[in-house]
């Protein structure tokens, strides 16, 4: 399977003391715009009760450039990732304030506090040297390749300390299943938020029906516990609690035989992580991710409910797939669970992330569903044992 990742290279430059003074100037332009159009942002709402957006003040730039001449020396690009750097500290905080944290309002950036530029539609080539709008020719030590089927995106000019870097963020697409022969295999992360995720990018929600139903047995079971024993209302509240089980059973054999055959339908191997029920029974659940959405499942009344659910169901669902499996001569293996939620399948450098983070966010720049990282990882793993 072939996936799109972004993925960043970095790289130290050597500009000329013309250049650094250059870059220099176009950083604190880029520190006046900002504060600039913060203050205009913050000035609308105060006096007019009225929201400004990036467009809009993106449009008023070519007027910026001719009352203050000396921006023509900003390429429009970066005065463009200016305001979108903004208004991205807008979302952010809104995002915040939605979730309820105490949020920080964006800030009017100090001397000294702009140290990056960023042209958002870099389209030329690397070498020994490269080309910088506004800027000119730069050495660039050029220690690893850009791979040629690469696609730069942009390219971000840094200070830190007294060194340069010149920082390409490119597109790149990896193909996940590279080992011959195996191709029909498949790696699924079980959990409590996605009952599965599934290398192949699919994934199947933790079903909705087992708490509407477990709800309405912990109220008839309260009500049966008050009736009188062996009364007519006894026995009936009995049969109703017998039924309720019936159903979450049946349902419940549905769901897993169901979820079994769609995966073998698609893998000859599927390789699984090593149930530790314990370990799961530790994991909280988030209220919401990272974009403010609540997720399906979401209040912590619930969560006893999803870790009872899965309690019982991700054994259970394995026996299914192992027993199906056998019948249609394929094979389900497990690898052991380390690190498979925390290492990047890209680049397998470690990103710690809480137990609440939904996303993993890599330095190297992949971004993906924590859950799917975590199947890639699985489905590596197995393919190297198997390999080995
Ligand atoms: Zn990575």
């Amino acid at each position: 399977m072939i996936i799109i990742t972004q993925k960043s290279f970095k790289y130290r430059i050597y500009p000329t003391e013309a250049q650094i003074t250059n870059l220099i100037n176009q950083f604190s332009m880029c520190r006046y715009l900002y504060n600039w159009s913060l203050e205009e942002r913050i000035k609308a709402y105060e006096n007019e009760q009225i929201s400004i957006t990036y467009n809009e003040q993106q449009n008023k730039l070519p007027e910026l450039k001719k009352e203050r001449p000396h921006f023509k020396g900003v390429y429009s690009q970066v005065l463009q990732d200016v305001l979108k750097r903004l208004d991205s500290a807008y979302q952010g905080f809104f995002r915040r304030v939605k979730k309820g944290d105490t949020a920080g309002f964006p800030k009017f950036k100090k001397k000294g506090d702009w140290d990056s530029i960023t042209y958002p539609l870099y389209r030329y080539s690397v070498s020994s040297q490269i080309y910088v709008p506004k800027v000119g020719t730069v050495k660039i030590i050029y220690h690893r390749e850009i791979p040629k089927e690469a696609k730069i995106k942009t390219l971000t000019i840094t200070k830190e300390s007294d060194k340069w870097f010149a920082c390409f963020s490119v597109e790149l697409s990896i193909n996940i299943e590279h080992k011959q022969g195996l191709a029909n295999s498949i790696g699924i992360d079980l959990g409590l938020i996605d009952f599965l995720y599934a290398s192949d990018g699919s994934h199947v929600p933790a079903p909705k029906y087992y708490r509407k139903l477990q709800n309405r047995l912990a109220r008839l079971q309260r009500r049966f516990a008050k009736a009188d024993k062996y009364s007519s209302k006894w026995y009936k509240l009995l049969k109703a609690i017998q039924k309720v089980y019936y159903r979450i059973r049946c349902l419940k054999h549905d769901f897993l035989h169901k979820t079994a055959n769609a995966l073998l339908e698609k893998a000859d191997i599927i390789f699984h992580e090593n149930l530790n029920i314990s370990g799961m029974m530790r994991r909280p659940k988030p209220k919401q991710d990272e974009e403010g959405k609540y997720l399906p499942n979401n209040a912590s009344a619930k969560s006893g409910l999803n870790k009872s659910f899965a309690d019982a169901s991700l054994g259970q669902f394995l026996n299914t797939l192992k027993s199906k499996a056998v019948a249609l001569g394929k094979k389900v293996i497990g690898v052991p669970p380390h690190y498979t939620s925390q290492e990047c399948p890209v680049c397998h450098q470690i990103v710690k992330k809480s137990l609440s983070v939904r996303t993993h966010r890599c330095p190297c720049g992949f971004v993906a569903n924590r859950d799917f990282a975590a199947s890639l990882n699985i489905l590596r793993i197995g393919l190297d044992t198997l390999t080995a």
